[in-house]
């Protein structure tokens, strides 16, 4: 399983996040649940995609480029980077974090989003294959799981095709990837 976090560097809750996950692993690694995790998923995990982006902080790299609009092109170090890793983990699922707008609401429900979930196209018609169907099915799992802590603000992303971004291109390239949004009172989208 590979995640990254902060590829837009005024994106930083899933940093955070992180950090957590990996301090309650290393602190719990004996208990049975954390235990059978470690003994069946191989985690790689890049916390901070875009360092220079979070120390200004700026949405683009220090070239003045949006990462996630750079898997085409590869112009980037940060995109060459994650590209790579993709390639040499080839990994069976992949989590592609990041904030969004604190405005955004579940569906026409009126409440904040704190969450939303995606499962990324890999084409303009939003197609499904087996591959898409697992990161729904992911996606799901975690909905139910975080539902109860927030009642009613788990919302399901926008799902169109981005043909630049990271998220859309690793589904392509055959990873099943789900894209986590967090709710963050910064201006990201
Ligand atoms: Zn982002």
């Amino acid at each position: 399983m590979l995640l990254w976090s902060q590829m837009h560097g005024d994106e930083p809750t899933a940093t955070v996040a992180l950090f957590d996950v990996l301090n309650y692993i290393q602190a719990n690694r004996t208990a049975p649940h954390v235990a059978r995790m470690l003994d069946r998923l191989t985690l790689h995990v890049v916390p901070m995609l875009n360092p220079d982006g979070a120390e200004k902080p700026q949405r683009r790299n220090a070239q003045g480029i949006d990462i996630n609009r750079d898997a085409l092109m590869l112009q980037t170090p940060e995109g060459r980077a994650l590209k790579a890793l993709r390639d040499r983990v080839n990994p069976s699922i992949g989590f592609n974090l990041h904030n969004q707008n604190w405005r955004t609401s579940v569906g026409r429900t009126g409440k904040s989003a704190a969450m939303s979930l995606l499962a990324v196209s890999f084409d303009q018609a939003r197609s499904d294959n087996p591959g898409r169907i697992r990161a729904k099915k992911v996606a799901a799992i975690v909905r139910d799981a975080v539902e109860p802590l927030a009642p009613g603000m788990i919302g399901r992303y926008d799902d169109d095709f981005e043909v630049r971004a990271f998220g859309d291109n690793l589904t392509k390239w055959g990873t099943r990837v789900a894209q986590g949004l967090q709710a963050c009172p910064c201006r990201c989208a």
